[in-house]
């Protein structure tokens, strides 16, 4: 018998890797917004597994596709045709107004695999001398945990101890068009940036940056790859976060909502003149673009085109946001777009660890990061009066500490 929270947790720790610092809450089963843990505790669900649960836990028109798919078949790898194949990429294509996908299962795989698609262009379409190809990249952005990944981050955690790192990415402010200009030369590939900066805390770039990039990019002969994958697929009000500004970037790297919370699914969906560089045995993954997963993926895709999702992000967010500005002076700044809010509480009252852990002790499960920032980011299926008591459960917090 080792269902009691403190057991759980104990053999978790004593088994597994401390690459995690969970709360001290063991989940149980989970609906729509709301989980339960194994004391038969509800949370409001203010994370959705970092927007990968962005349609609600037990999600039945996604539930119903991967059931499905599971009795009738879920692997062949890519050495052969399968029958949910061709439907996935063509409704994702869609979706994004690209002509082609490239699937695969995380997100660090779906960016690993837009810096060598942008470096294989480079070569192959921009005629960048062999091996001299950069990519620009923003400082405090959150791409994945791969060696090449972290090697362009600009956190001390995220690459302490880990190098030697690939070489090829240059380092620029986030939110300064001037700086993305400034590094661009004629060996420059990519420009890789989130449109809103998730792990950075939600961090909203000044209006018309991601249009001026998206000039600039254009102006020199260079990808814009957009990373989406905690931004994209309804979140912000908005299928895409660069929708807010009518961008469009040459390169979408998808990922965690893709897979409705069910299986890892991922993707890099562009246009054929960039994916077409890629040909048989340069690039591949297994488990990419399995028929578990396009089951998965199509099921999201078609919530996706019924607009009901960004929707409802766009109009609850609004919600959110008027009830986050009202929060008293423990909190020093909100931010986001939609239904994803990162809110600096004032560092003399507590870290964000202790606000987690104090707005968990009163029903709601929501993450820090960086320090003093809780970031905000329910299922897309919350209610309006569930997200004003949360709310009022951070007013309470910031009360009491
Ligand atoms: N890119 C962004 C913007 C993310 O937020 C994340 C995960 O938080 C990733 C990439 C990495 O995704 P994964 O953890 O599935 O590798």
């Amino acid at each position: 018998e080792r269902t009691t929270t403190e057991e759980q947790i104990r053999l978790s720790e004593r088994r597994s890797a401390h690459n995690y610092h969970p709360l001290p809450v063991v989940i149980h089963s989970a609906e729509g917004a709301w989980v339960t843990d194994v004391e038969g505790r509800r949370y409001l669900d203010c994370l959705a597994g970092y927007s990968s649960m962005n349609f609600g836990h037990g999600n039945q028109t996604i539930l119903a596709a991967a059931r499905e798919q599971l009795d009738r078949l879920t692997l062949t790898s890519r050495a052969f045709f399968h029958d949910r194949f061709a439907e996935f990429v063509s409704r994702l294509a869609d979706l994004c107004g690209k002509d082609m996908v490239l699937p695969m299962n995380t997100g660090a795989e779906a960016v690993e695999t837009a810096i060598k698609v942008a470096r294989k262009w480079g070569y192959e379409v921009k005629g960048v001398a062999p091996d001299q190809a950069n990519i620009v990249v923003m400082e405090d952005n959150f791409h994945g945990r791969t060696t090449t990944i972290v090697g362009f981050s600009t956190d001390p955690d995220a690459y302490g101890g880990f190098g030697p790192f690939t070489p090829g990415f240059r380092v620029v402010k986030y939110g300064s068009a001037e700086a993305v200009r400034e590094a661009i030369d004629e060996n420059t590939v990519a420009v890789l940036l989130e449109p809103i900066q998730g792990e950075a805390g939600v961090l909203v770039p000044p209006d018309g940056y991601l249009a001026a990039v998206r000039q600039i990019c254009t102006e020199n002969d260079v990808l814009l790859v957009a990373d989406e994958i905690q931004s994209g697929l309804g979140r912000t009000g908005a299928t895409f976060a660069c929708d807010h500004e009518d961008v469009v970037p040459d390169v979408y790297v998808l990922g965690k909502a893709l897979g409705g919370g069910v299986v890892p699914v991922s993707a890099v969906v562009a246009d054929a003149g960039v994916l077409g560089v890629i040909k048989p045995g340069q690039h591949g993954s297994t488990f990419g673009g399995n028929p578990l997963a396009c089951a998965v993926g199509t099921a999201v895709v078609g919530l996706l085109e019924t607009g009901e999702y960004q929707a409802r992000a766009r109009e609850l967010g609004a919600h959110l946001h008027e009830e986050l500005r009202r929060l008293g002076p423990g909190v020093v700044s909100v931010r986001g777009r939609g239904l994803w809010a990162g809110v600096d509480v004032d560092p003399s009252l507590g870290t964000g660890r202790q606000v987690s852990e104090a707005l968990m002790r009163r029903g709601v499960l929501a993450k820090d990061t960086h320090g003093s920032t809780i970031r905000l980011a329910p299922p897309l299926v919350v209610s309006r009066d569930d997200l004003s008591w949360a709310v009022e459960q951070l007013a309470a917090v910031l009360r009491e500490l």
